[in-house]
């Protein structure tokens, strides 16, 4: 299909040469995955998703003597991974809606950054409020729709399991989102989805909030996105960079681990 559209031939070359040229640079926002990867800890009476078992097929010997290869089981949702609208309830009957039919057009989308390291700091059950949504856009534009809505809160410095799922006696405390603004994210912004440094798009609290895990009911109720387990947001300005994050197209999938880049101006 030639000439049917005017885009510059050109663009595409651009970015290449931007990239080799240092004026873009590629920045992981992944945590490496592997046998001692943390996930999720869910209360005892739930079925619990296991990390990653790593087993070796063959490696150069009588099993395979030219050849290195594994066998990989894990839960879906293991690391840095995207959450499909078909994980939680409220969006089981949606369209498109899981791994395999996702349209991929919405595996690329911009990001914006949100810095609450400080608050996080301060506070490990921190929520981010409308209101501080409101103050970021006025200081760095409206949130477009289709964004990537990331949540920098420092927390992937926490690399102990200990530290990263934070549990105490009355469970885990990590930040995430008010349920206000999930829904003010979905119904005012329509974002792509958000993305968090933490085990899970809502907050280690957020099982006795109203409605329980309201990120997760509202955003993927919403046919919207989420990533988990990101690192080097803090690489990332706050609006300008791009997100690829493409996940395994396994039919029926209610996620997949997968490696998530940005494209980001230096
Ligand atoms: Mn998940």
């Amino acid at each position: 299909m030639q000439g049917s559209y005017s885009f510059q031939p050109n663009v595409l070359m651009q970015l290449l040469d931007d990239l080799d040229s240092g004026a873009l640079k590629i920045v992981d926002l992944t945590t490496p995955l592997g046998p001692d990867t943390v996930v999720i800890d869910l209360p005892p009476q739930f079925a619990p998703s296991p990390g990653l078992t790593v087993t070796e097929i063959a490696r150069y010997d009588d099993r395979g003597p030219a050849w290195y290869w594994n066998t990989l089981t894990m839960g879906e949702h293991t690391g840095t991974h995207f959450d499909a609208p078909i994980h939680w309830v409220t969006g089981k009957d949606l369209p498109n809606n899981a791994t395999d039919t996702i349209p991929p057009r919405k595996f690329i989308g911009p990001a914006c950054v949100i810095d609450v390291t400080a608050d996080v700091a301060q506070n490990p059950d921190f929520l981010l409020s409308v209101e501080r949504v409101k103050a970021w856009e006025g200081e760095h534009g409206r949130i477009s729709a289709g964004a990537w809505v990331l949540l920098r809160s420092g927390w992937s410095a926490r690399t102990s399991r200990d530290a990263f799922l934070n549990v105490g006696a009355d469970g885990a405390h990590s930040p995430g989102f008010h349920q206000d603004t999930s829904a003010f994210l979905v119904n005012e912004r329509d974002i792509l989805g958000v993305g968090v440094e933490t085990v899970g798009t809502d907050a280690g609290q957020a099982g006795g909030f109203t409605p329980p895990f309201p990120n997760h009911t509202t955003m993927h109720g919403a046919g919207k996105f989420g990533i988990t387990s990101l690192v080097n947001l803090d690489q990332l300005p706050p609006t300008g960079a791009v997100v690829i994050a493409a996940p395994l197209k396994i039919i029926g999938g209610s996620g997949s681990p997968l490696r998530v880049i940005a494209i980001a101006p230096v």
